[in-house]
């Protein structure tokens, strides 16, 4: 069986409903269908989770939901209208999003989980109504009935273990499955979501869960490609990433699939397979585990780039003879409840590479101050808009020569390397430029490896 996702873009509108419907029919093995909310119908569109995001904080001002509410049900009743579904859904709509507002407590925390959740529910709704319309034996199924509990972090959870047993109960159903990704509950019964584009997360969960032949992961693209085609023109489709390839460059800034989608499927080795809804013919792209993937004919598969880092520089004379300097460095930023990224270091001196959004500044200045005062250190000092590059390719390993290629790219494009580093898998070379340089490095790094 396949347990089949689509994106925002695919929920956009009556005629994307309609063009969804079409594949979920027209294979009786795709039995789970994960769904967003409705996202962009064209540039200036705004999407159903956006629309959402606005509306709680129009409660939390304590202003008039009014407008907010219409926004949102418009959305879904021309969704509706155009299919010519019964008004009941609508009106059911409608319901749940003055119900969510009335539950409003003291954690807006919660409140914006539960509210964002609202965008991925009704649309789950909806198209289990269409499917019905359309004489499929389609059900609805929530979260919390069917056992996703997540961690208690609103806005960024990550999923139970115990989920997988309840959910794996779904294959006893013998309707066809429409579930909302984006959220599931607390142990204590509340809606958390996971971050945004958290849909392809759910997929990921159930397809393990139910043990699925293939996860398909359907959104707007043909291909998943060498670079970002907003960066680079017509870049090189890639028609098969492994698992770690695809984990690399999600992290460093592919925007196709979610960072944390994989990580259900990855130890069973259920291969995900990217697809386009607009022309569903085409293969896609297909991520598997490395040892089913053919061997790369090219060192490089992908390269990536992502903006919003800061790096904490740590200078201490004789630092490599002090035995658990690094731990008590670490330590503070664990206290602080602060992820950080990489430590590339040197002998006298470490850099801790944060996600500026994992670090506002009141908990930076404690950091700089905690260390300053603590670990008798030379200098410390923070330098802010930083960009990671990624190289990408499981061919890359024992292969000589890629780095030396990569500095060479940078140097003609005048652009300055600040941080090398690479993983002993070999899959990847990490470059640390400014963030302005971010563009310019992919640019200079897709011309000398695909060019
Ligand atoms: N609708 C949510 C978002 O916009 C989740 C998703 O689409 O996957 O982030």
């Amino acid at each position: 069986m396949k347990v089949i996702k689509f994106g925002g873009s695919s929920m956009a509108d009556a005629k994307q409903f309609k063009k969804v419907a079409n594949i979920v029919l027209s294979d009786p093995e795709r039995r789970v269908v994960v769904v967003s909310a409705p996202g962009k119908r064209g540039e200036n569109d705004t999407k159903v989770t956006d629309l959402l995001i606005s509306l709680a904080e129009t409660v939390r001002d304590g202003g008039d939901v009014t407008a907010g509410v219409a926004r949102v049900v418009e959305r879904y009743e021309s969704i509706a209208r155009n299919l010519k579904l019964d008004r009941a859904i609508v009106d059911t709509i409608r319901k749940d999003l003055f119900s969510r507002i009335a539950s409003r407590g003291d954690s807006y925390a919660k409140f914006l989980d539960c509210m964002k959740a609202a965008g991925e529910d009704n649309s789950a709704k909806l198209m289990a109504v269409y499917l019905k319309s359309r004489g499929c034996n389609a059900e609805y199924v929530n979260p919390k009935d069917a056992g996703l509990f997540l961690t208690e972090e609103f806005g960024n959870a990550q999923v139970l273990p115990k989920s997988y047993d309840l959910l794996k109960q779904l294959k006893d159903r013998d309707s066809i499955i429409v579930f909302p990704g984006f959220f599931g509950y607390s142990e204590e019964g509340d809606v958390v979501t996971f971050s945004r584009g958290g849909s392809d997360v759910t997929g990921g969960i159930l397809a393990a869960a139910l043990g699925a032949d293939v996860y398909e992961n359907f959104t707007d693209v043909d291909f998943v490609y060498a670079a970002n085609p907003h960066i680079v023109d017509n870049p090189f489709p890639i028609p098969l990433f492994t698992y770690e390839e695809m984990r690399e460059l999600s992290y460093g800034g592919f925007s196709v699939l979610h960072e944390e989608a994989l990580a259900p499927v990855y130890s069973l080795g259920i291969p995900v397979n990217i697809r386009n809804t607009n022309n569903p013919d085409a293969p896609g792209t297909f991520i598997v585990a490395d040892d089913k993937a053919p061997k790369s004919t090219f060192p490089v598969v992908g390269i990536a780039a992502d903006k919003g880092f800061m790096t904490i520089h740590v200078y201490k004379y004789m630092m490599n003879r002090e035995i658990g300097f690094g731990r008590r460095l670490l330590q503070i930023l664990e206290e602080e409840g602060i992820s950080y990224e990489h430590t590339p270091s040197g002998i006298d001196s470490i850099s801790i590479i944060i996600r500026e959004v994992n670090c506002p500044d009141d908990k930076l200045a404690r950091v700089v101050e905690r260390i300053n005062a603590t670990l008798g250190v030379n200098s410390v000092h923070v330098v802010h808009d930083q960009a990671i590059v990624m190289l990408v390719g499981r061919g890359m390993t024992r292969s000589v020569g890629i780095a030396a290629r990569a500095a060479e790219a940078f140097n003609h494009a005048g652009i300055n390397i600040n941080m090398i580093n690479q993983g002993s898998s070999e899959v990847s070379i990490m470059f640390g430029v400014e963030g302005k340089d971010a563009k310019p490095a992919v640019k200079a790094l897709y011309e000398e490896f695909f060019d």
